[in-house]
């Protein structure tokens, strides 16, 4: 078990003696009316009015926004970190833990690209041990593998592409056992009857917790993801990150989304009950061979020929992802659920390839 302490020595020298940029908004916070000439702003007005006061700098810490955030989610403020999308943590927890050309990261594919391509941004070594054939992470050799330079193992539950959820005790044992940082991603939690790993992250001070806006809340062109970290994990974050990463527009939009709540219900309820239709259509069909259980917003499907199936379907207006290349994925394609007519288009597609295979 990690102490805090611990945690903390693993994050780079040059970040932990960082003295970070001081912007106007964070060093003048005082409240009331005041005029502002501390930020080089026009103080003529945007060329637009949708969003009010969009030709000031939004603020640094989006502490309104969080507040709501906290509610929702019921994890503190201080254990929030707010970011242009999750995809922006990922990069920033890699820069704050691993020197480049040094540390290394583990990853258990097939899993979410990110994670590899944000190291190698950064010229950190990506070691990866492979989920077994239930998709579950292969935890003694996780370990066997970790090396002292060896920072971060990145854990994607429910894990894109392949839809299931990762074993808890799994996940705890690493938390338990590895010297370093435990990334768990919870991108589509929301569909997933299940708890969130937030609540451990004072627990666990070495434990942290990536979410986002962009799936079951439906609002991936804000760009907005959330991490949950130890307090000091997330004061750090807040020191590395842009100044002003989340735009005025993002926190607006954002805090009116997390208002419409039932929105947000109503369409996790209508693609869990149009997922369930698309596998039970689509595992009738003799040119798929499986339908991998999920706990997400698309199913993994393993067909007779992933190629021309996927070629097929763009020629039917219909795209998915193609992750036939990926390891332990000989064949199969990502279908996101969409609409009911979504749907019924695609299954319809596909009964068209399945006759005319078996013709
Ligand atoms: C979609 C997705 C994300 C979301 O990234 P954002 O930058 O928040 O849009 C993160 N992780 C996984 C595994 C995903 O599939």
């Amino acid at each position: 078990m990690m102490k805090i302490d611990d945690v903390l020595s693993l994050i780079r020298p040059n970040i932990q003696s960082l003295t970070p940029y001081s912007s106007a908004r964070s060093e003048f916070t005082q409240q009331g009316e005041f005029i502002f000439l501390d930020a080089n702003e026009n103080a003529f007005g945007a060329p637009v009015n949708a969003i009010p006061q969009l030709h000031r700098y939004p603020s640094t810490l989006h502490l309104d926004v969080k507040q709501v955030i906290s509610q929702l989610k019921k994890v503190p403020i201080e254990q929030i970190f707010l970011g242009n999308g999750s995809d922006e943590s990922i990069d920033i927890l890699i820069r704050m833990f691993c020197k480049p050309a040094v540390d290394e990261i583990i990853i258990l594919p097939p899993t979410y690209g990110m994670y590899e391509v944000m190291a190698q941004i950064h010229e950190v070594n990506v070691v990866s041990v492979p989920l077994n054939d239930e998709f579950q992470p292969q935890v003694d050799s996780i370990l066997d593998c970790a090396t002292e330079n060896t920072r971060m193992i990145f854990i994607c539950s429910p894990n894109n592409p392949t839809g299931n959820l990762i074993d808890k005790t799994a996940i705890l044992h690493l938390l338990k056992n590895f010297h370093g940082i435990v990334v768990v991603d919870e991108a589509y939690i929301d569909y997933a009857q299940t708890m969130s790993f937030s609540e451990l992250v004072v627990e666990y001070p070495n434990l942290v917790v990536l979410q986002t806006f962009s799936k079951a809340w439906g609002m991936a062109g804000l760009r907005t993801g959330l991490t949950f970290a130890h307090p000091e994990i997330i004061q750090i974050m807040n020191k590395v990150k842009m100044p002003y990463n989340v735009s005025t527009p993002s926190i607006e939009l954002l805090k009116k989304g997390l208002c419409n709540m039932e929105k947000f219900r109503r369409s996790i309820e209508i693609t869990l009950s149009e997922r369930k239709k698309l596998v039970e259509r689509l595992s009738k069909l003799s040119i798929v061979e499986h339908i991998y259980p999920s706990h997400a917003n698309f199913i993994l499907v393993k067909v007779i020929d992933a190629d021309r199936i996927y070629q097929h379907l763009i020629e039917h207006g219909i795209v998915v992802r193609n992750r036939s290349k990926l390891e332990k994925l000989t064949n199969c394609l990502r279908i996101t659920v969409g609409t009911p007519d979504e749907n019924e288009r695609l299954t319809l597609a596909l009964k068209a390839f399945n006759k005319s295979s078996k013709a």
